[in-house]
């Protein structure tokens, strides 16, 4: 179940161009989750199309793994207004859309606090929960978690880069069937 390109389940469908719909392999073990759509995203429909997306695209590159064979998407679908974060209200009107998205997956990797917070259901701590896999269960099932830094958050800082490279070294593991609740990182 993808939004729907018409919905009106919370008010960030006022100022939105475009419902983002997910990107990547609909069925690939591994799903990345970021915050929410900005200006790019909102105009092309995609998400991670901005300068987030080009960090996140060029680490992949470099660690060997392609954009296609990952799914990736967005806590909530529509772009709050100033690419402010979305409200608790507005991220459980999307949950839905996004449980069903997770459904299958391995791996989950949630970009950012504020989607680690919204599949957790808890406050974290990301510089200490970095590239620890927990486990998340959606709608009933555990699932394999990694929490990691924004791509955004790598503009000007080489730790969360670096955090970030590991984090997609996990991910591959995943995709090549190796991956286990085990894998630790830095
Ligand atoms: S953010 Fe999600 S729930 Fe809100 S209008 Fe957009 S698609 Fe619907």
């Amino acid at each position: 179940m993808s939004a729907p390109r018409d919905c009106a389940a919370c008010g960030l469908c006022e100022g939105r161009q475009n419902v983002v719909c997910p990107d990547g392999d609909p069925l690939s073990p591994v799903a990345f989750v970021g915050e929410a759509p900005g200006q790019k995203e909102d105009e092309t429909g995609r998400p991670f199309q901005g300068r987030s997306g080009k960090v996140l695209d060029a680490l992949l590159e470099e660690e060997g793994v392609s954009r296609s064979s990952i799914y990736i998407t967005n806590t909530v679908k529509c772009r709050p207004p100033g690419n402010r974060v979305p409200t608790k209200e507005e991220m459980a009107a999307c949950l839905p859309y996004l449980e069903e998205e997770l459904q299958g997956r391995r791996l989950i990797v949630a970009l950012g606090r504020t989607a680690a917070r919204d599949l957790l259901r808890r406050e974290v701590k990301l510089s200490e929960e970095v590239n620890k896999v927990t486990k998340v269960t959606v709608r009933g099932r555990e699932i394999d978690m990694v929490l990691t830094y924004h791509p955004a958050a790598s503009f000007y800082n080489t730790r969360a880069k670096d955090a970030l490279r590991e984090t997609i070294r996990i991910a591959r593991t995943y995709l090549e069937g190796r991956g286990s609740a085990s894998s630790t990182g830095t």
